[in-house]
């Protein structure tokens, strides 16, 4: 498999170095390798790429031209499908994320719809509503419409746990509605966008400054943008505590913030569920190493079966393969980092400390000397006021929660900061659906349902987030509203 990036910056149509022709290191997770390097993009060349978004947004005529719009995300479709293999490999190699992950959710899944979607809703998204007449002060009838236009320059900051996902199912809906934007990648994963750069440039007619994409290894580089009084949105995904600052810096310009931030989710198996067939696949939140940010994290059972339901979460672990992600028997790779891995055994060793039992993993495997891997891990005897239980992990750590009934479910559910996902399992459909009215949060998977698709609502209730990625909801997240009238 080719692992050999794109090391360039996108400013204004052009494929160049950092202006100070610095350059970092991309790191391979499961070999501590350096796979190469990429430009190590600074504040002057967030301001110009900046600079290139506004001029492209303020004097072409993208934001009204629906036709090359439309043109313009099938090519880069066309372009991104002509590279899928090298895209999956450099997903594998800079993300450590098993190859089997990305013929799915990864990968393939946002290919097939994430730029298509939104292009094919540009011919059909509602972007003028009649009014009708009206006469208001009783001079004279009026005809008004409202109309839905592009916001401007959309600054779009990611993160690295899924790049080439959260990256087009953002693109899509930012370009199919008139937007430019400046995205900037998260620096542990950076080919993946610069690679789409390069698409973009060579095989595209996009207008130079319609996208551009500044990488850095320095996230305040981001900073730039969320103050930036040129720029007229951001569009975030990451953590909940860099969205906190996000939303802070964009207060100065006033700008609107679309957050797509952490979770802690409930997978809630309902007492009247087939226990045997649902809790071995909780462990399911270890794929990828728990690296997700919707990912079923707080499994809840009835107290009543809770010692039953251990031996069935534990015989899900054991069948959790883990180790080399370009072997794809493995459901699991290293963490993208080795900050992260001490994150993650930071949070074991505090579960420990509040009185949670380690059931299985815990620590670093012994098997594996290189790579910044955490065993796949169940926490039993979880109390919801926990650490383990209330703050995002993000690794293999699964916690069990015990439950009394019904109403304490979902008392146990909602104690949370976050709203994200989540899933409920009933052997009564309509059991499930009443329990899911329920809970707060912004997604939820009912009896193994999934819910994911371009045209599908993402996004998260309280501190998991603000507005809706995909679906109709996430393309009127990037329009402006206008309302005219005239006389009748
Ligand atoms: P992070 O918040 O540390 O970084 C995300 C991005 O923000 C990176 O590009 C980073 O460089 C940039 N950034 C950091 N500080 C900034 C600042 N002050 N101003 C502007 N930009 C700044 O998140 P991460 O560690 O890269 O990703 C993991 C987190 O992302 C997890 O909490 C996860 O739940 C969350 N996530 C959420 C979703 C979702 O859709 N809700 C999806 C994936 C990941």
């Amino acid at each position: 498999m080719t692992t050999v990036g794109e090391h360039r910056l996108l400013i204004d149509g052009k494929l160049v170095d950092a202006a100070s022709g610095a350059t970092f290191d991309n790191i391979n997770p499961t070999t501590e390798e350096v796979l190469g390097v990429t430009a190590d993009g600074t504040a002057a060349d967030m301001e110009a790429a900046i600079a290139a978004a506004r001029r492209a947004f303020d004097t072409t005529t993208w934001a009204t031209d629906p036709e090359l719009r439309k043109r313009c995300l099938l090519q880069l479709q066309a372009a991104l499908e002509g590279e899928r293999e090298e895209l999956r490999s450099e997903l594998v190699a800079e993300v450590g994320c098993p190859v089997l992950i990305t013929y799915g959710p990864q990968l393939d899944a946002p290919l097939s719809e994430a730029l298509t979607w939104p292009a094919e809703m540009i011919d059909t998204f509602a972007w003028s509503r009649d009014l009708g007449t009206k006469d208001p002060f009783g001079i004279g009838e009026t005809q008004r419409e409202v109309w839905k236009e592009a916001i401007g320059v959309v600054g779009v900051i990611v993160p690295w746990n899924f790049p080439v996902e959260i990256i087009l199912n953002k693109l899509g809906p930012v370009l199919a509605m008139g937007n430019t934007c400046v995205l900037k990648p998260a620096p542990d994963t950076p080919w993946n966008a610069t690679r789409i750069g390069r698409l973009i440039a060579e095989q595209t007619d996009i207008p130079p400054g319609v996208v551009n994409i500044v990488v850095s290894s320095d996230h305040l580089v981001g900073e730039v943008l969320t103050t930036s009084p040129l720029v007229d949105m951001i569009a975030f995904t990451g953590s909940t505590a860099t969205g906190r600052r996000i939303m802070a810096a964009a207060s100065d310009t006033l700008k609107p913030v679309f957050l797509e931030l952490g979770g802690k989710s409930i997978n809630l198996v309902l007492d009247d569920a087939d226990f045997a067939a649902t809790i071995p696949g909780a462990s399911s939140v270890c794929f990828h190493g728990g690296q997700g940010c919707a990912m079923p994290t707080r499994l809840m059972v009835p107290r009543s079966r809770y010692d039953e339901s251990v031996e069935l979460a534990l015989a899900g672990f054991a069948g959790v393969s883990y180790g080399d992600p370009t072997d794809a028997s493995n459901l699991m790779g290293p963490l993208v980092s080795q900050k992260q891995r001490e994150r993650v055994l930071g949070y074991i060793e505090s579960g420990r400390e509040q009185g949670a039992r380690v059931a299985c993993g815990g620590g670093r495997p012994a098997h594996l000397d290189k790579g910044w891997f955490v065993e796949p891990t169940l926490l039993v005897d979880v109390d919801n006021s926990m650490k383990v239980a209330q703050e995002e992990i993000f690794g293999p750590v699964l916690v069990m929660i015990p439950y009394e009934d019904d109403d304490d479910a979902v008392r146990i559910a909602n104690d949370s900061p976050y709203g994200l996902s989540g899933a409920i399992t009933s052997g009564d459909l309509d059991h499930a659906k009443a329990i899911a009215r329920r809970v707060r949060t912004g997604t939820l998977s009912l009896n193994g349902g999934i819910w994911y698709g371009a045209d599908a609502p993402f996004g998260g209730y309280k501190q998991s987030g603000i507005g809706r990625q995909c679906g109709i909801e996430g393309l009127e997240m990037f329009t402006q509203t206008k309302t005219v009238g005239w006389p009748a």
